[in-house]
C-alpha cells in the first residue's frame, strides 16, 4: 500500500509544504521565500517572519495538494516542524499541523527539524542506517552518527558560530544581501585563496567540535584594515580566502568525527545535509579529501539542502511507517535536541564514548 505525508516547515524564514509518498516520491515541494520580507534588516526577523507565515500558510499547503494531485482526505498522515527555531512561526506550522489532523482525524506528527536535515539524503537515495551527517546549516554544524529513525548520537558541533551563520555575516560584513552563503561562493570562484591566511580555530585539537567566531573576526579584523583599498579583486580574494579556510576546518574535523563514528557503527557513508551543503566548493573539497578510502559521500540536490518541507514530510512518513504518532497537546519548541534520548552518549567536551 501507498502512504502520502503533508509536511509543513515553517522554523526559519521560508515557508514550506510538501507531499511525499511512502515511494520515495517527491509529489510536490512549494516553498515561498521570505527573503524579501527581511531584505531591509539583513537578517531574519523574528517577529515578520510568524506573520509572513501565517499569511502564506494557507497558499503553500493548497499548493502542495494541487500540484500532487491529491485532496485531504488522501493524506495518511500530517507532519509538522514542532522545533527547533523561531518560536512565533512554529507555533503557526504546528497549529496548522494539528487543525488539518483534527478534521482528516489523520495521525499528527511533530517532527525535529534536525531530524528533517538528517533523514533527506535517504528520501533522495535510500541511503540505509546507520551513517555519519554533518549537518551545516544557518543555525547549526554538527557531526551525528545516525544509528535509526530517532537514534542519533552527537559527535561534535561549534562551540559558537553555526557554519552558515559565519558566511551570512561576512556576506553582510562585505555588504552582500542575506543570506551571504551562495554570494560568496559565487565571488571566491574569481578570488585567490592564498591572498589571506585565516585562523583555523581548534584545528591543532582532537574530536570534532569547531569555532567559527575566530574566522569570523579575523575576516572583520581585514575588512577594516583594507577599507580604503576594497576592491572587487579584494572581495573576490577575502571571500575565496574565508571559504577556504572554512573547508579546511571541515576537512580535519571530518576526519576527527570519522575516527569517533568507527567506535560505533561500520557502514563507510557519509551524508552532508543543510544549507551550507549546497556549496559545490566545500563539497568537491570533502569528497577528495576522503581520497582512496572507502567512504562514500552523499549531498542531498541543492533545494533539498536548504529549508523545505519536503525533508519534513519525509522524516513524517518514516514516523509514520514506524507508528511513532504525536499527541495533539504536543508543545512548539524554540529548543529540541536531537539527542534527549541518546541510546549511546558522548561525555560533553570528553569525546570519551560512553557505551
Ligand atoms: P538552512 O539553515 O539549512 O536553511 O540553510 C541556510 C544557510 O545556508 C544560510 O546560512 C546560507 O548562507 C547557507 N548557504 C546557502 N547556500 C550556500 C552556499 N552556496 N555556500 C555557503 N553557504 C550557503
Ligand atoms: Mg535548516
Amino acid at each position: 500500500m501507498k502512504y502520502f505525508a503533508l509536511g509543513i516547515e515553517s522554523s526559519c524564514d521560508d515557508t514550506a509544504a510538501s507531499i511525499v509518498s511512502s515511494d520515495r516520491e517527491i509529489l510536490s515541494n512549494i516553498v515561498l521565500s521570505q527573503v524579501k520580507e527581511h531584505l531591509p534588516y539583513k537578517g531574519v526577523v523574528p517577529e515578520i517572519a510568524s506573520r509572513a507565515h501565517m499569511n502564506y500558510l494557507d497558499f503553500a499547503i493548497k499548493q502542495a495538494l494541487l500540484d500532487a494531485n491529491l485532496s485531504l482526505d488522501e493524506i495518511s498522515c500530517i507532519a509538522a516542524t514542532g522545533g527547533p527555531g523561531l518560536i512565533g512561526g512554529i507555533i503557526v506550522g504546528t497549529m496548522y499541523g494539528k487543525a488539518i489532523s483534527s478534521v482528516t482525524k489523520k495521525p499528527y506528527i511533530a517532527i525535529n527539524h534536525l531530524e528533517g536535515h538528517a533523514l533527506t539524503s535517504r528520501l533522495v537515495e535510500n541511503i540505509q542506517y546507520p551513517y555519519l551527517l554533518l549537518l551545516a546549516s544557518g543555525g547549526h554544524c554538527q557531526f551525528i552518527a545516525v544509528l535509526s529513525l530517532g537514534e542519533y548520537m552527537l559527535l561534535g558541533q561549534t562551540l559558537d558560530d553555526a557554519v552558515g551563520e559565519a558566511f551570512d555575516k561576512v556576506g553582510k560584513m562585505l555588504g552582500f544581501d542575506y543570506p551571504g552563503g551562495p554570494a560568496i561562493e559565487k565571488f571566491a570562484k574569481n578570488g585567490d585563496h592564498k591572498r589571506f591566511k585565516f585562523p583555523k580555530s581548534m584545528c591543532d585539537r582532537k574530536g570534532c567540535d569547531m569555532s567559527f567566531s575566530g574566522l569570523k573576526t579575523a575576516v572583520r579584523t581585514l575588512i577594516i584594515k583594507e577599507i580604503e583599498n576594497l576592491s572587487k579583486q579584494t572581495i573576490n580574494d577575502i571571500c575565496a580566502s574565508f571559504q577556504f579556510t572554512i573547508a579546511e576546518i571541515l576537512k580535519y574535523k571530518l576526519s576527527e568525527a570519522i575516527k569517533l563514528y568507527e567506535k560505533i557503527a561500520q557502514a563507510k557513508t557519509i551524508v552532508i545535509s543543510g544549507g551550507v551543503a549546497a556549496n559545490q566548493y566545500i563539497i568537491n573539497e570533502l569528497r577528495n579529501s576522503l581520497g582512496g578510502s572507502d567512504y562514500k559521500l552523499f549531498s542531498p540536490p541543492m533545494n533539498l539542502c536548504t529549508d523545505n518541507a519536503a525533508m519534513i514530510a519525509w522524516a513524517g512518513m518514516e514516523r509514520f511507517l514506524a507508528g511513532k504518532f504525536s499527541n495533539l497537546d504536543f508543545c512548539p519548541k524554540a529548543r529540541w535536541s536531537l539527542y534527549s534520548n541518546p541510546v549511546i552518549s558522548v561525555k560533553a567536551g570528553t569525546h570519551v564514548i560512553d557505551l
